[in-house]
């Protein structure tokens, strides 16, 4: 007979980064959105999703506490249908607490004014088409340092032991002044900048170089990669839940837009 224990060593859920780029990959069919449904055909089924956007960007730390939290279309100048979306998965109070007592040393909230983003809701419509697992969220708290963000990553490493899967939600570049102007100017030719940020990325996280992560937003390619950290740091979150005994995939790669990573990456 199986014990409980060997059950849920069995079930380690892997950790998720995902480039989430246009708000438009939810509604169109194309080699993102199918990378992501491809992605979600891959994964185990999770118990809950915790998910790190970089759209729920702001002062202090919280997480989505409500037990339906709502769609929200964090965006603006889109076609209607777009604002039309809903991802009805339903929230789950008890991880929110749970992950709580996790970080307990960094002074977390709960809040139920937020709900899924478009960060978290964009991905997960091709991940978890059926949005038939609850979802929480996490906040971005601006006034802490890089690698604060990959300490709270390590602190969630647990939950992946309790059928959670972990998940960031940003870009490895992401420059939407770049994005549009190569719309502008119909050039979708990807920059220089924009592999090498990329490149050196996707080795630190092989080799688990976690000092290099905490460090990529100090290097003269980040002031052309990321004008802002949001889109960078949920990668810190994914990579300090992840372990260095993970196998390391990278589901999705390629540059959206020129400049704009899509590369997805699975610790485990
Ligand atoms: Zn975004």
């Amino acid at each position: 007979m199986t014990s409980p224990a060997s059950i849920r060593a069995s079930t380690r859920m892997p950790v998720l980064f995902v480039g989430h780029g246009s708000p438009m990959n939810a509604i169109e069919d194309n080699s993102w959105s199918r990378g992501f449904r491809s992605l979600g055909e891959a994964l185990p089924m999770p118990r809950a999703i915790l998910c790190i956007s970089a759209h729920w960007y702001g002062r202090g730390l919280y997480l989505t506490a409500d037990a339906q939290p709502k769609t929200i279309h964090d965006f603006g100048g889109f076609p209607q249908a777009l604002y039309e979306m809903q991802y009805p998965a339903s929230g789950s109070p008890d991880l929110a607490r749970r992950v709580l007592t996790l970080l307990e040393k960094h002074e977390a909230g709960l809040r139920d004014d937020w709900g899924l983003d478009h960060g978290t809701w964009s991905v997960l419509y091709h991940l978890r088409p059926a949005a038939d697992v609850p979802v929480v969220q996490l906040s971005l708290d601006v006034e802490l340092t890089p690698h604060q963000h990959l300490t709270l990553g390590q602190a969630l490493a647990p939950l992946r032991d309790e059928g959670v899967l972990v998940m960031g939600s940003g870009n490895i570049t992401h420059n939407l002044g770049e994005a549009f102007r190569a719309m502008r100017t119909g050039v979708y030719q990807t920059p220089d900048w924009a592999t090498q940020f990329d490149a050196d990325i996707a080795k630190a996280v092989i080799q688990h170089d976690q000092a290099y992560l905490t460090q990529a937003l100090s290097t003269e390619l980040a002031e052309r990669a990321h004008p802002t950290p949001d889109h960078y740091w949920p990668l810190l979150y994914a990579a300090g839940a992840g372990a260095p005994e993970d196998v390391i995939t990278f589901p999705i790669t390629g540059f959206d837009l020129g400049s704009l990573s899509m590369r997805a990456i699975r610790w485990g």
